[in-house]
């Protein structure tokens, strides 16, 4: 079934409002969900994408592939704090009812963007190590240790998933000026 999901408005308030918990019972509709997201999140190139930004105010986001990790990473010119781990995997990820357990490690700034905020960068401040605890898309539940990269888009989705954007947690930045 196709529920024509699309990126909402960046003023849309569902952006803004904490998600509600995936529950067993619904692990069909999300790997529906799922695959629309990756549609969408590949179309504009993403590498994460959180439910509240296609309209669904549920706790879950899709996260990769690898390939499209590499390839931004490379155009973001402070990224070489990273280098690329390999938790990201071939394929597109689904992560479900996330929570960050533990931070850990350096706070480091970097130069994010989001697809609901199109053309706009903001340097954020975060930690350098998280670990999540999460169900993954057959329902088994994980505890996951991620550094650098992976823990950095880890982080900037759950935050979605608690209506946090990073307009409010970071500094506007011009990437193309100084
Ligand atoms: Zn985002």
């Amino acid at each position: 079934m196709m529920h024509n999901l699309k990126l909402v408005e960046k003023t849309d308030l569902i952006l803004r409002t904490p998600a509600q918990p995936v529950l067993e019972n619904e692990l069909d509709l999300i790997k529906e969900y799922s695959r629309e997201m990756k549609e969408i999140m590949l179309q504009y190139k993403g590498i994460g994408l959180a439910a509240p930004q296609v309209g669904i105010a549920k706790t879950f986001f899709i996260c990769g592939p690898e390939d499209n990790v590499q390839t931004t990473i490379k155009t973001w010119r402070n990224a070489r704090h990273y280098k690329l781990d390999h938790h990201f995997g071939s394929d597109v990820r689904t992560i479900i009812n996330p929570e960050v357990t533990k931070i850990d490690g350096e706070m480091i700034p970097m130069i994010e963007g989001c697809l609901s905020l199109p053309g706009e960068h903001f340097k954020v401040l975060r930690p350098d190590k998280s670990t999540l605890s999460y169900y993954d898309i057959n329902w088994k539940k994980h505890t996951e240790s991620f550094d650098g990269y992976m823990s950095r888009v880890v982080q900037h989705e759950t935050d979605h998933l608690n209506g946090i954007m990073i307009d409010k947690k970071g500094i506007k930045t011009d990437i193309n000026g100084g």
